[in-house]
């Protein structure tokens, strides 16, 4: 079968590769497709992967169909449309035990991130995972369930751990960087409380899918402060941070109110010093989610079949992986890139 592997640091290639084979307790998908996200780069190019086995097969959000299962597995069916919670953990610390995997004690320890992250992932024509991981899909378009698992995902768990701070009245909530992960937070926003919203971005087309999205003001970065003083006057309850960089955490701390939350999600390199008195307004909270639970994406799986989730995608076979990595490092992709083998 054909598999897009990471190969050496900076190198991915489309391989032939055997069909993986079940064991006890796991489940095999026939994949149906799996997006790419601005981590894979940072995984390709970055330090991300410098502990891990090389190669595998990249992929970390995924929808496939149940193809086989391995000995004990008997509450799923074959021909079963699934989506798989890649983020790993020990499986044993107080963390998981709590279901939150995603903040295993062990985590920086562990001899891989996930599947697709140092385990063979999503962007192939099949994969295996153990039953654990794999989510119920079914009714779904499997090009949207996909990008549920991260973009939707981690979107979701950074939006409610601020479900607090957006429940005051007339809440404010920023979003910088409406890409993949950026323009379902904002629907998702919608979706799930009254907040006013207000989408950043450097790129005009950006600005678009943000305001299709239910944006109520989409700016670029320099026009931000006039949008959120117009929206409201106090500052934002909470700002999102979906690219990271130092020039969106700077625009994010200069917009937030007094006692706000900033959610930094995007991993763009930017740094922020913490003193007192400093940068932040008195009071701040910030917060540095990382991915989201499985009983997150369950509920995720649950607003989009709900109709309140529409991602952006654009479709790429799984041979032209080298092509959707090519459009997502030259910030030519609205919404998410999708492979489908
Ligand atoms: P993406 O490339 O699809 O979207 C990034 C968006 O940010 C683009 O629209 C881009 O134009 C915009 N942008 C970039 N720099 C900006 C700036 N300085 N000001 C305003 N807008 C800017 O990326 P994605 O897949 O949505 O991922 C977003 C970030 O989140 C990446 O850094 C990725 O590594 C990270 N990420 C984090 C987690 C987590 O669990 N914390 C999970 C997945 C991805
Ligand atoms: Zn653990």
């Amino acid at each position: 079968m054909l598999a897009y592997r990471m190969t050496a640091p900076g190198s991915a290639e489309l391989r032939d590769v055997d069909v993986p084979e079940t064991g006890p307790g796991q489940v095999r998908l026939d994949v149906l497709a799996a997006g790419v996200c601005h981590s894979d780069l940072a995984v390709l190019h970055g330090g991300a992967a410098a502990r891990w086995e090389l190669p595998f097969t990249l992929g970390h959000e995924t929808c496939g169909r149940v193809a086989a299962l391995g000995e004990g597995v008997e509450d799923l069916a074959v021909g079963q449309q699934v989506v798989v919670h890649a983020p790993f953990g020990c499986g044993h610390c107080p963390r998981c035990a709590a279901g939150r995997t995603n903040y295993c004690d062990l985590r920086a320890s562990l001899p891989a991130a996930g599947l697709g992250l140092g385990l063979d992932g999503g962007m192939a024509e099949a994969m295996v995972l153990d039953r654990a991981r794999v989510v119920p899909a079914d009714g779904l378009d499997p090009v949207v369930a996909a990008t549920l698992t991260d973009a939707g995902l981690t979107s979701f768990h950074a939006v409610q751990g601020a479900r607090e701070a957006l429940a005051e009245p007339d809440a404010l909530a920023v979003v910088i960087g409406v890409g993949g992960l950026g323009h379902l937070a904002i629907g998702l926003l919608r979706a799930l409380g009254p907040a006013t919203v207000v989408a950043v971005d450097t790129r005009e087309e950006a600005l678009g899918l943000a305001r299709e999205c239910g944006a109520d003001v989409a700016v670029l970065p320099g026009d931000a402060a006039a949008a959120v003083a117009g929206a409201g006057g106090h500052g934002a309850d909470v700002v999102f941070d979906f690219a990271g960089a130092q020039s969106s955490l700077d625009l994010a701390v200069s917009l937030l109110r007094t006692a706000g939350e900033l959610v930094v999600v995007g991993s763009g390199g930017g740094a922020l010093t913490v003193s007192k008195p400093g940068v932040l307004p008195s009071g701040a909270v910030v917060r540095v989610p990382f991915w989201g639970s499985r009983p997150e994406l369950e509920a995720v799986v649950g607003v989009a079949r709900g109709g309140a989730l529409t991602p952006r995608t654009t479709i790429y076979p799984l041979t032209d992986a080298d092509r959707a990595f090519d459009d997502l490092r030259g910030g030519r992709l609205l919404g998410r890139a999708v492979l489908v083998p």
